[in-house]
């Protein structure tokens, strides 16, 4: 067969960009498909503080960039296109985008994870006309405004540190009376004079005015007293967490019952020979930009030990 990758990448977060420098600099000469949101998560975020070498907070979107413009320099194939069928049945595997049909004796899975959705009445009805799930994309739209964010991790609590810069009033709501967000992260909110937190609390409902496309207020119900009330925003985050990127993969791997790829202990294999994932696709408990990067390293030197082993390299 002519033409068959050595490596093919699904994905470029930081494990798809770091898979694909230390595939290219193992002489592979990876491709890459990046996906309908290129860069992934990160390209969503502003400062980041916490991933090594930077004495100063980066950016998410630049850092990006940077992963990506290594790969390309180390002679990574960087494709835009969305995968929308693989058959790991088949060898080398077959992986068809939307434009064209791969053939590759590996593939690297990196497609990361997305933003869950609370899935209230409304919700979707509103979405991009108030209701949103990044922060960092949408809340200048409400400048000086209310706003509110639902959950009580790092991504809620550090969305509502974000938007409380820009909009008269930010209330964080949560389903416990506790954060599960970093406590460094949580003592930054606690300093905010515009941030007001209600405890205990679920949002039930988005209520807007469909014609005028834009939403009004949110029912909040207090899951201790089972007390209703309307409370008026302008603007509504949704910041629950993420469900990983694999229905492309369902029954052909194996997956937990939250949908993340299981892979060895120690490693990026998968049950299928051949096939490696790396980062939020297969990791619920870090889920940070450098172990994400970690597992891409990983993933690309146990492609290489593979394709030494299938003397195809
Ligand atoms: P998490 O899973 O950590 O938190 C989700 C939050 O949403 C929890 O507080 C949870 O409540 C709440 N929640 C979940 N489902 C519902 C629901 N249906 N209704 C109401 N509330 C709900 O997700 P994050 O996105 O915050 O973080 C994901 C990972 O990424 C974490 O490991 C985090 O540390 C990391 N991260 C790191 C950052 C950094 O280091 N700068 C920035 C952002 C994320 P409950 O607590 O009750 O379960």
């Amino acid at each position: 067969m002519n033409n068959v990758k050595n490596v093919l990448i699904i994905g470029s977060g930081p494990a798809g960009y770091t898979a694909a420098i230390y595939a290219s600099r193992s002489g592979l000469n990876p491709t890459l498909i990046s996906g309908l949101e290129p860069g992934g998560q990160l390209t969503i975020t502003t400062d980041v503080e916490n991933y090594p070498g930077f004495e100063n907070p980066i950016q998410g979107p630049w850092l990006m960039e940077q992963m990506k413009k290594q790969a390309a320099i180390f002679g990574t194939n960087i494709i835009n296109d969305f995968v929308k069928n693989v058959d790991l049945k088949k060898f080398p595997f077959v992986v068809e985008t939307e434009k064209e049909i791969f053939h590759s004796y590996s593939i690297v899975i990196a497609t990361g994870a997305k933003a869950k959705w609370l899935n209230i009445e409304g919700e979707r009805e509103f979405m991009g006309f108030g209701v949103s799930a990044c922060a960092t994309c949408d809340g200048f739209f409400f400048k000086n405004k209310t706003v509110a964010v639902a959950g009580g991790g790092n991504t809620a609590v550090e969305e509502a540190l974000f938007l409380s810069n820009l909009c008269k009033k930010v209330l964080i709501i949560h389903r416990r009376d506790k954060f599960r967000a970093e406590k460094i992260l949580q003592d930054r909110l606690m300093k905010k004079e515009n941030i007001e937190i209600l405890w205990d609390q679920e949002v039930k409902k988005v209520i807007g005015d469909k014609d005028k496309k834009c939403i009004s207020s949110i029912e909040v119900l207090n899951n201790k007293t089972k007390a209703k009330k309307d409370v008026k925003i302008d603007g509504f985050f949704v910041a629950i967490g993420h469900a990983p990127a694999t229905s492309l993969f369902k029954t052909k791997l194996k997956m937990d019952n939250d949908g993340y790829i299981i892979t060895s202990p120690d490693s990026t294999k998968t049950n299928v020979d051949g096939v490696f994932a790396a980062g939020d696709v297969t990791d619920k408990i870090y889920r940070q930009a450098v172990t994400a990067a970690g597992m891409g390293c990983m993933s690309a030197i146990e492609a290489e030990s593979f394709l030494n082993l299938k003397k195809i390299i």
